[in-house]
This record gives C-alpha cells, sequence and structure tokens, in this order.
C-alpha cells in the first residue's frame, strides 16, 4: 500500500535520510528500530509529509504522491499518525478529540462522528472517559485516545513513533494491546519503537535503521536471533 523508493532528507548540511527504499503491503506489520538520530522519526515524517523530502519517491496504493496539498490532505485522510507525545487538543473532551477530524475532513455531521467516536473509544478501553478531558486521564489513556483518533478516520495505515516512550513503565502495557489488537484485526502499521520485546511478537518484519540507511532488514527471527550487521548486533547488546 505504501511504498518509498530513494528517499533522501537533509536537514542543512546534515543528510538524515540516505536513499530509502521502503515497502508494506495491506495488513503488514513493520517495526523500524535503530539507535537515537539515525532518522527513524524523521523517515515517518516524510511518510506523511510532516517533513519535506529532497529527493525520491512516495508512493500510496501504486501512485506517486505528488507535493501539492491536495494530494498531501488526501494521502493523510489514509495514513493516520501516532506521536510519542500524544498531540492531543486540551481544550476538548476526549469524545471530541475523536470526533472532530471526522467533522472537519470527512465532513460527517455531529451525531454520526459522534457514534463512530464512541465505537473506536470502545476499541481501545476508552468509552467511560469520554466525556473527560486529556489533562485528567493518565499518559497511557492519553496514547489510546490518541490512538482512537487515528482508528476513526479508518485508515488504511497507521505510522507510530515511539507511542509509549513518554509513558511511566506501568502504563506501557495497555497502549501495547490495543496495539496488538489492531495487528491482530489486520490493520497495515509502522511502528518505530525501542519495545524489542513487542517488536519481535507482532512484526511481520523489522527494518533496522543506521545513519539514515537500512542497515538490516528480515523477519524477527533473522534481524534478533541472528543479526548479521555488526552495528545491529552492538545495537541489540546496548538495548538488554
Ligand atoms: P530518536 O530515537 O532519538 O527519536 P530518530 O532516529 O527518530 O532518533 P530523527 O529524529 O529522525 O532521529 O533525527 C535524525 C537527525 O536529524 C538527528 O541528528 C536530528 O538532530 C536531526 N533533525 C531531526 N529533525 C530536525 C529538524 N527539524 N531540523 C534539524 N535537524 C533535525
Ligand atoms: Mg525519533
Amino acid at each position: 500500500v505504501l511504498e518509498t523508493k530513494n528517499l533522501h532528507k537533509k536537514f542543512h548540511k546534515l543528510e538524515v535520510l540516505k536513499g530509502i527504499d521502503f515497502s508494506i503491503e495491506q495488513g503488514q506489520v513493520i517495526s523500524i528500530i535503530g539507535s537515537s538520530g539515525s532518522g527513524k522519526s524523521t523517515f515517518l515524517r516524510c511518510l506523511n509529509f510532516l517533513e519535506k523530502k529532497d529527493k525520491g519517491d512516495i508512493i500510496y496504493q501504486s501512485k506517486k504522491v505528488e507535493n501539492k496539498a491536495s494530494s498531501i490532505t488526501e494521502l493523510r485522510k489514509h495514513v493516520g499518525m501516532v506521536f510519542q507525545s500524544f498531540n492531543l487538543f486540551q481544550n476538548m473532551t476526549v469524545l471530541d478529540n475523536v470526533a472532530s477530524g471526522l467533522r472537519i475532513v470527512n465532513k460527517m455531521e455531529k451525531t454520526k462522528a459522534e457514534e463512530t467516536a464512541k465505537e473506536v473509544l470502545e476499541k481501545v478501553g476508552m468509552l467511560d472517559k469520554a466525556n473527560e478531558y486529556p489533562a485528567r486521564i493518565s499518559g497511557g489513556q492519553q496514547q489510546r485516545v490518541a490512538i482512537a483518533r487515528a482508528l476513526a478516520m479508518s485508515p488504511d495505515v497507521v505510522l507510530f513513533d515511539e507511542p509509549t516512550s513518554a509513558l511511566d513503565p506501568e502504563l506501557v502495557a495497555e497502549v501495547l494491546s490495543v496495539m496488538q489488537d489492531m495487528a491482530k484485526e489486520g490493520m497495515t502499521m509502522v511502528i518505530v519503537t525501542h519495545e524489542m520485546g513487542f517488536a519481535k511478537e507482532v512484526s511481520d518484519r523489522v527494518i533496522f535503521l543506521h545513519e539514515g540507511k537500512i542497515a538490516e532488514e528480515g523477519t524477527p527471527e533473522e534481524v534478533f536471533e541472528h543479526p548479521q550487521n555488526e552495528r545491529l548486533q552492538s545495537f541489540l547488546n546496548s538495548m538488554t
């Protein structure tokens, strides 16, 4: 469904992505691992044009996505994103956080949007907090609402950028469990994560990014049990 060909990105003189060829199929879960500064977030952000690529192509449903507002808006309707820092609207209730995209982007009427919002909140176990404000729920709960907000748009692909790394350790499991349910239901997911156990369990493929390049790629078994690349070996050792 989503591909990149020879993707390059620089910040001033710093080359962050040096030609990424990536592809994810419908229903696949791909995890991206790598040390800090390797370009993981930049890659995800380029995928849905939060960051402007310098060179290369982004291809959605076999069509090159053009760098113009209408194409980007269209892409973002189908490619959702969940951030490390939740990014909920603080002045809106949980329900409105989830329903607002449906009303504004999909022009859905209020009652229908709220009905859909409630369905996805139920899925992530947050329906009972529908009328709370983000400040009054835990980080793990906020992240589940952020996931519900992405799901409400019926995305084809959801991108996750370290969705649990801002959370207290005891709140990590509830978010991973929601993500695991999504994976089981066949959602197409690209997950940047430091949770190696989770990546191993949930992924169809794992990509190791090193200094802006894919240094190794394979099944969880290949990447975690039989790493070939020396950098990957020392990265994995540093994680345990
Ligand atoms: P982490 O695991 O710490 O999140 P990462 O793999 O996500 O790291 P990126 O955030 O993609 O890494 O950053 C890659 C490099 O690009 C870093 O050296 C970072 O400082 C630089 N960088 C990222 N965003 C910008 C920006 N907006 N302007 C300038 N430099 C940036
Ligand atoms: Mg990052």
